[in-house]
């Protein structure tokens, strides 16, 4: 899409739009938004529209509390489950200071200024999401809940899949907003699903997949369900990643591959491994930055637990899909649905690209099952693993300066401050865990 200020106005006439969501996202990676009328819309064009920044957590300060928010007329939609008279669209927004300079903090701001460094050196960055979801039920005041009676697994069919219908609407409802959907299908545990975004240049990416959540639980309520992307909702099942496919492109053409390779990767997707793989642990702060994300990266449920790479494995934290030419890619199986897709694609791409500009090889592939490894061999071949809590995460970030600075020194300061607080405030707890683990031992 290539819209202008005039096709904006027109659009929006001629599909009688009454209400207009400015939407953005906060560091944390949750969706905001600010709604105006269409007798606002000018306005709104005319980057005039302004929010308390102060208000908004991991924000703002008090004294710069006045943002503007910058539509992006290339992100103009309509939602289509909204009514059809006087119909709801949106804008995704940059965020802007009073004095016309943009937000540094801005997590699109921040994946907006890796692109152009890495554009510069005549690359684009393409990514495809695979968005892992439960669909729960709602109780009868209508809150979620982690129950469910289904009892379908991988790739299973109606009537087992009981989020059928709705994985069905969800992945209509994208496709009428003009998304592409790659493909959908029920995941390993009951209730569990997956649904693949279309390989895209990365800005659209990381927006498609903030659309594609509010999509998801939107739909998913309509069906009386609770859509979640929590990492790890339920113990002894398998939890919800966001696997992450990423190449780049040079003049259109995959750089990645090569078919002369045993594995056909070329020297740039070596290097862009070994720059990922160089920086995990301090990208784990990102890309798994909750509490709840550590909980799913164990042993036993196809997540990545230890830092290796692998074509033939598929369980390994990086891994090359058995594809060639366009097609070819890294698929890196960390990243869970609670990372802000802007901040976790902005990591990636410049560990990768400080990769290609060092050239650093990434260590041998590990192509065993590693799980079944003891610790000598694991030891012997420097297998390490990724952080084990999100204490361990912070302190690997707090110690990776390029990832830091890649982020930009205040938007580092105020994740590490809340991340810190978070992990804080989740130690106090006494688990059920505990309670019948300890309780008559003691
Ligand atoms: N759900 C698994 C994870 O947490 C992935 C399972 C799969 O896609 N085969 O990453
Ligand atoms: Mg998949
Ligand atoms: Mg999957
Ligand atoms: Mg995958």
């Amino acid at each position: 899409k290539n819209y202008t200020r005039e096709d904006i106005l027109n659009l929006v006439e001629e599909e009688d739009v009454g209400f207009i969501r400015l939407q953005f996202t906060d560091i944390f990676g949750t969706m905001k938004n600010v709604a105006i009328t269409v007798s606002q819309l000018k306005r709104a064009l005319d980057n005039k529209c302004m929010f308390d920044g102060s208000s908004i957590e991991g924000f703002a300060r008090i004294e710069e509390s006045d943002m503007y928010l910058h539509p992006d007329l290339n992100t103009f939609e309509i939602f289509p489950w909204r009514p059809q008279q006087g119909k709801v669209a949106r804008f995704i927004c940059d965020i802007y200071r009073p004095d016309g300079t943009a937000y540094e903090s801005d997590p699109r701001h921040v994946l907006k200024k890796v692109l152009s460094e890495t554009k510069e050196m005549g690359y684009d960055f393409n990514v495809g999401p695979e968005c892992e979801f439960f669909l729960f039920e709602t109780d009868d005041a209508g809150n979620p809940t982690t129950i469910s009676n289904e009892r379908a697994g991988y790739f299973d069919l109606g009537p087992l899949d009981q989020g059928e219908n709705a994985r069905r609407d969800i992945v209509l409802t994208m496709e009428d907003m003009g998304y592409g959907v790659e493909a959908s299908h029920h995941e390993m545990a009951p209730a569990q699903h997956e649904i693949d975004l279309e390989y895209t240049e990365a800005l659209d990416a990381a927006d498609n997949i903030m659309t594609f959540k509010l999509v998801t639980k939107t739909i998913a309520k309509r069906h009386g369900l609770h859509a979640t992307f929590m990492p790890k909702p339920k113990d002894g099942i398998h939890g919800s990643g966001m696997h992450l496919n990423m190449s780049l492109s040079r003049d259109g053409k995959n750089v990645f591959a090569d078919e002369k390779d045993p594995n056909g990767l070329s020297k740039e997707a070596y290097y862009f491994i070994g720059g990922l793989m160089k920086h995990i642990k301090a990208i784990s702060f990102i890309t798994n930055p909750i509490v709840n994300s550590y909980k799913r990266l164990v042993p036993g449920y196809e997540a990545p637990v230890y830092i290796a790479w692998s074509a033939n494995n598929r369980t390994p934290l990086i891994r090359i899909p058995r594809v060639s030419g366009e097609s070819t890619r890294v698929e890196l199986r960390s990243p869970d649905g609670a990372a802000n897709p802007y901040l976790a694609l902005a990591v990636c791409l410049a560990a990768g690209m400080e990769g290609i500009k060092n050239k650093i090889l990434p260590p041998e592939s590990v192509d065993e099952n590693i799980y079944e490894m003891t610790d000598v061999v694991k030891n012997a071949l420097g297998i390490e693993e990724l952080p084990a809590s999100l204490r361990e995460a912070i302190t690997e970030f707090q110690k990776d300066q390029f990832m830091q600075e890649v982020l930009g020194e205040e938007l580092s300061q105020k994740l590490i401050e809340s991340k810190r607080a978070e992990y804080r405030e989740y130690r106090t707890q006494v688990t059920e865990w505990e309670i019948n683990e300890y309780l008559q031992k003691f």
